[in-house]
């Protein structure tokens, strides 16, 4: 194809992407609001419209009720009737297979059991497939996302993971869950970077330049920079649960010492019990919890109270190290880390206001995620939808990695 022509194309395609955008995130908007903010024609802005209409995707609202002023212009919005995204959240236990229309709006989800499956990958595919046959009738699947607690390594062609369950070897290979997925294109994602992304779209976040932190059995991190996930959703840019708090401190799996997540990590409280002197009431087999620990600080157990002021004091010299790098607006604390509660809070940010550097530190809002936990299946529908769907090349054998 000629140069000229296949520029014209691009320029085209991106318009019609950024149109589409536009009406997503601005439910309402006119013709003439978008041609404002692309600083494109009104002409432009119309055929790009009326295209996206006879595919499907927009609708035309008609005007809104007029008034003295005259008619007001037609408000257009997603076609969220029609269009959907299936996102598929792997967890260690169980998988939740959900409907996100193109309004982010999740419109209905399953849950199956993931438990002592000798093949978990087969068995996703058949949930997928049994879960696309009855709920997907009459609607478009844009695509799909599989949201993994883990790494997704592309080069390596595998799936990182030590939540999910240990497979035999190869079990979690890319290609392979590319296969089980039959039919769409396919994103798989990282959980972090999925709820990370939430944040700014659905939370009440102003802030586009935040690090978003996932306090569980370890610990996770993902950074935004002016809205775009920093690395991609495939969690191999960050490990933010590896950044050592103390270089002589005790070993971690992964080499060195001292790291966050056995300093905050909830799988770290037994260890870190004892180096206070706590005694763990539970009994074997039984797993340790944050809340836990908050109930012996509300019942002012001094030991208790040590131990979560050293966990929040490890956690501000993470972050402002952090911030330095990075200069954020916001921090967002999410995952079970939220119930360590306004106690830990409190403590967090007198720990950030004494140490960093100051400049950058003292800007820094930090507090707990306001979204509940679907956020990280919305998050993984959204960041599809921004980052990778096309209205003109998308085919079923696409992937994409992060
Ligand atoms: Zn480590």
């Amino acid at each position: 194809m000629e140069m000229k022509k296949y520029n014209q194309i691009l320029i085209k395609n991106n318009n019609k992407k950024q149109v589409y955008q536009l009406i997503e995130d601005i439910p309402g908007i006119s013709r003439t609001q978008i041609a404002d903010q692309m600083k494109v024609s009104k002409t432009t802005v119309s055929a790009l419209v009326d295209e996206l209409m006879q595919e499907g995707y927009v609708v035309d609202e008609g005007a809104s009720v007029s008034n003295r002023q005259g008619r007001k212009p037609n408000s257009l919005t997603v076609n969220s009737r029609d269009n959907v995204v299936i996102v598929l959240n792997w967890h260690k236990d169980s998988l939740e297979i959900g409907l996100v229309d193109s309004a982010m709006n999740i419109t209905m989800c399953r849950e199956y059991d993931m438990r002592n499956k000798a093949d978990a990958l087969a068995e996703l595919g058949a949930c997928f497939e049994s879960f696309q046959e009855s709920q997907c009738v009459g609607v478009k699947v844009m695509g799909v996302c599989v949201i993994v607690p883990g790494m997704i390594d592309e080069r390596h062609d595998k799936i990182i993971s030590v939540v999910l369950p240990a497979g035999e070897q190869g079990s979690y290979r890319i290609s392979r869950l590319r296969e089980m997925i039959k039919g769409y294109p396919l994103a798989i994602l990282n959980d972090t970077a999925c709820f990370a992304y939430a944040e700014n779209a659905f939370g009440n976040l102003e802030s586009k330049n935040y690090i978003y932190i996932n306090i569980n059995d370890g610990v996770g991190a993902a950074l935004l920079h002016g809205g775009v996930l920093l690395g991609g959703a495939s969690g191999m840019s960050t490990q933010f649960g590896h950044v050592s708090v103390d270089r002589n401190g005790y070993p971690c799996m992964c080499g060195n010492r001292g790291c966050l997540e056995n300093q905050i990590g909830e799988l770290a409280l037994p260890r870190l019990f004892e180096e206070f002197g706590l005694e763990n009431r539970k009994i074997a087999g039984e797993k340790l919890l944050f809340k836990d620990l908050v109930a012996l600080v509300k019942a002012g157990d001094a030991k208790a109270e040590a131990l979560m002021a050293a966990m929040a004091e490890d956690l501000a010299y993470a972050l402002c190290n952090a911030a330095s790098l990075f200069h954020p607006e916001a921090v967002i604390i999410g995952g079970i880390g939220r119930k360590l509660g306004d106690t830990f809070l409190a403590m967090l940010k007198e720990k950030m206001g004494q140490m960093g550097f100051r400049q950058f530190v003292s800007d820094v809002d930090t507090e707990y995620t306001t979204l509940g936990e679907a956020s990280v299946v919305r998050g993984a529908a959204k960041y599809y939808i921004n980052q990778y769907f096309r209205f003109n090349d998308m085919d079923g054998s696409q992937l994409f990695c992060g």
